[in-house]
């Protein structure tokens, strides 16, 4: 017998292909959409509008597959990081940062990043693949899964309310099966995530940034984390492939498109490296010279065992954002999660990963 499809991860149009390829009418790719993404239901036997035979049928050719959740920490501030594998044996990590009436979950797009960031755990840990958009759209699913939250809340209602493509991997290196993915995750009779609550940070791959954001209509964050391409560079050897120039035309052209959308520029930390009063000058005047509608979001750095960097102490961190802020930009400090829980990206794959060896 052929193998079994997976049918998480198809598009609509994918959806209703595989159903008439078996002999079905098209009509059911709509019921068999709702139960997969409004419902989440991964056993063909409880989609109880389906007929018996159909059902069966399903089963015989279908597969409906969550990753393995191979470890699981919850921080006494309720973030709470799992560890999942995928059916070849591959792991990332997955993190839910919860707020007051919301929350965001963070998802990964590749096995490892080829971008090298010097100041990531993950960028330590080359490239082993991109993931599918089965992987990348179930990874949403076992959040879902763990905080019980099906079939999909309202919008009011949900506590899981908001992604962010920030996990291990650079999403525009994987583009076709990210954008697939988000417009899965955003698609109103499925999971229906608002594309408003759904944001794709890139390093900077200049030429797909306006491309990525005008087929999924999500958020654009920027990892900008340097005000020049000298220091960018040494810490971000992208840089020298897509400098700042290239990045920041791309973020103006974005919003040439629509003037409602904001970039979240991410910026993080570093003691003496990019924490001067004189960097942060140099940001606003970046900002100035390609008129972009910004807010930074910075970051304390999370060190890990191995790395050369230190957090930036919490005077300069007040004054760098106070810089920003009093020219007119919000500047908020993220607050550390998760410090009683390997925090840093990366770290708890690297750990479970060194303990199956
Ligand atoms: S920060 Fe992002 S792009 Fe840079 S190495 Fe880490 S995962 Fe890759």
């Amino acid at each position: 017998m052929a193998e079994k499809t997976e049918l998480i991860g198809l598009s609509r149009d994918e959806l209703q292909k595989a159903l008439t390829d078996i002999g079905e009418k098209p009509f059911r790719a709509k019921q068999l959409w709702q139960w997969l993404y409004y419902f989440g239901e991964t056993d063909f036997e409880k989609m109880t509008n389906l007929s018996k035979v159909l059902r069966q049928k399903l089963s015989e050719h279908f597969t409906v597959t969550r990753p393995k959740i191979v470890a699981e920490q919850l921080s006494v501030d309720k973030t709470r990081k799992w560890l999942l594998e995928f059916a070849d044996g591959q792991r990332v990590e997955m993190v839910y940062i919860p707020e007051e009436d919301r929350g965001a979950v963070c998802i990964s797009t590749q096995v490892g990043c080829a971008v090298g960031c010097r100041f990531c755990h993950t960028g330590s840990q080359k490239l082993t693949r991109n993931l599918t958009t089965a992987e990348i759209v179930s990874q949403f699913m076992v959040a879902r899964d763990t905080y019980g939250e099906w079939p999909s809340p309202t919008n009011e209602t949900r506590y899981l309310s908001n992604i962010v493509v920030m996990g291990m991997g650079e999403p525009l290196h994987n583009m076709e099966n990210v954008v697939k993915a988000l417009n899965i995750l955003t698609d109103g009779d499925g999971i229906a995530i608002s594309r408003r609550r759904v944001t794709m940070s890139t390093s900077g791959i200049a030429p797909h940034i306006v491309e990525a954001l005008q087929r999924t209509g999500v958020r654009l964050a920027i990892s900008l984390h340097a005000p020049n391409n000298e220091l960018r560079s040494t810490i971000m050897p992208i840089n020298n492939r897509y400098p700042l120039e290239e990045v920041l035309n791309a973020c103006r052209q974005y919003q040439a498109e629509d003037g409602s959308r904001y970039i979240t520029f991410e910026y993080l930390l570093l003691d003496s490296i990019n924490d001067s009063l004189d960097c942060a000058r140099q940001l606003i005047a970046l900002m100035k010279k390609y008129t972009l509608r910004a807010s930074f979001n910075l970051i304390p750095f999370n060190p890990w065992p191995g790395c050369a960097f230190k957090p930036s102490p919490n005077n300069k961190v007040k004054a760098f954002a106070r810089e920003l802020e009093n020219a007119g930009f919000a500047a908020p400090v993220r607050v550390a999660r998760g410090q009683d829980i390997l925090a840093a990206c990366g770290q708890l794959k690297s750990k479970k990963d060194a303990e199956s060896k």
